[in-house]
């Protein structure tokens, strides 16, 4: 038997909710306990991967019910970040595991409420067609003020990235980034002017797939991916995992993927007169999911000095709705992080993700932190201007919140899935 949404050629040989292949497929060895953030937060076996894999067992098995408490934290507290896919020598795919999972223990009052409210809103085209505002709204500013939104601020005879021999690429438009960050999607296609844009654009599906309800995410990616039937492009690697797990890799692409490709990066990001100095967040489901690591390091080391954060690819803690559900878990993770921007002396971060990108603002803002968050497309443009996006560093106090950062505060139920 196969369920939709299961990986191409999964079989479920048991009457037990989970898939018996990819659940056998774990051999306890551990070695991706150091790559967790949850276990690395707690020292907790149960909050492991291999911990979770036992629980998933225990359900499967019939020996702990969805409604035992563990089993309930636990699927909440994971991050869905998926770090520990890259490190296991059995190749346990655990984000498919992690979306049966939390499909067969978030049922009924077991769903957090936001995420039942987030999820409703996006299921919803024309609540995601209202997300579209700002942008609309962008639009009409910059046209009145005499620029053209395509090229934001720069004229389009000047841009390098016109490129006749991938016609019909489409450039997907998040949910929640076209209402929160609508520059991104705007510098993306001042990059890659070649980009369409089709109007009627639903959600892929990522939001749910990664809480609770993979059927209806396989769903909204299958009909995303009827109405931009040609290439999807997307500014964020969350949803480019997602996309790619349903539609299949030779569909979609993330920005950095696609102007890797063919597109030749230009100009220098200035900072008080010099080259910036850059470090790279990644995307987890972007690195983990589907492997990209190396594309959006040598577009920005192209334009800027870069800078390999410790710890770049490890979750940030925005993961979804994960810094929603558990700020303060959220932030636990965040914060060292932070520290790690400071020590290495960084004018910019660089996020591949909105969420990745609002968790970074915030906990930036509320360290007290000079250093810049910005999506790969807003660097990418401002270097192409050759823009010089501020004074000579001085550092700041760092106002960190360590508060949790030793060990477990207590938490409202409620979980995610990374971005
Ligand atoms: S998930 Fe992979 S790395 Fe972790 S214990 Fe199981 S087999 Fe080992
Ligand atoms: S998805 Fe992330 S938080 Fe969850 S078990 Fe794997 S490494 Fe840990």
């Amino acid at each position: 038997m196969t369920v939709h949404g299961d990986p191409p050629g999964m079989r479920r040989t048991s009457n037990g909710p989970l898939p018996d292949d990819l659940l056998s497929t774990c051999v306890s060895c551990g070695f991706c306990l150091p790559a967790c953030p949850t276990y690395n937060l707690t020292g907790d076996e149960r909050s492991s991967p291999r911990g979770r894999i036992n629980l998933m067992r225990a359900l499967q098995e019939g020996t702990l019910t969805a409604d035992d408490p563990t089993m309930i934290e636990e699927s909440s507290f994971c991050m869905g970040c998926r770090a520990c896919e890259p490190v296991c020598p059995a190749g346990v795919q655990y984000g498919h595991l992690l979306e049966q999972w939390r499909h067969e223990v978030w049922q009924g009052d077991h769903k957090p409420v936001l995420v039942r409210l987030l999820t409703a809103i996006v299921t919803h085209r024309r609540l995601v067609h209202l997300l579209g505002v700002p942008r609309l709204l962008r639009h009409l500013v910059t046209s009145r003020g005499g620029r053209q939104v395509a090229t934001a601020g720069e004229p389009a005879d000047r841009s390098p990235a016109r490129d006749a021999t991938r016609p019909g690429a489409q450039l997907m438009l998040g949910c929640f980034e076209r209402a929160l960050f609508p520059a991104v999607s705007d510098a993306a296609q001042a990059l890659a002017p070649e980009l369409e844009v089709p109007a009627p654009q639903g959600c892929c599906g990522a939001l749910h797939a990664h809480n609770a309800d993979p059927e209806r995410g396989s769903a909204m990616a299958e009909r995303l991916g009827s109405e931009l039937p040609g290439l999807i492009v997307t500014t964020a690697g969350g949803c480019a995992a997602h996309l790619a797990s349903v539609l299949g890799e030779e569909r979609v692409l993330e920005l950095s993927q696609y102007l890797s490709t063919a597109w030749r990066p230009t100009g220098h990001l200035l900072f008080g007169g010099r080259r910036a100095r850059v470090a790279l967040q990644d995307s987890c489901h972007l690195r983990n999911g589907l492997g990209v690591w190396r594309e959006p390091r040598d577009l920005i080391a192209a334009v800027a000095d870069y800078v390999e954060l410790p710890g770049a690819a490890t979750c940030c803690g925005a993961a979804g709705t994960y810094s929603l559900l558990r700020p303060a878990d959220s932030r636990a993770v965040l914060a060292p992080k932070l520290e790690a921007l400071e020590e290495a002396n960084v004018d910019v971060v660089v996020a591949l993700n909105p969420g990745c990108l609002r968790q970074l603002r915030s906990g930036l803002a509320r360290a007290g932190s000079p250093i810049t968050a910005m999506h790969l497309a807003e660097l990418l443009l401002a270097a192409r201007q050759n823009r010089d996006i501020g004074a000579p560093h001085r550092k700041g106090p760092l106002r960190l919140l360590r508060r949790g950062s030793r060990g477990r505060q207590a938490q409202p139920r409620g979980g995610t899935g990374a971005g």
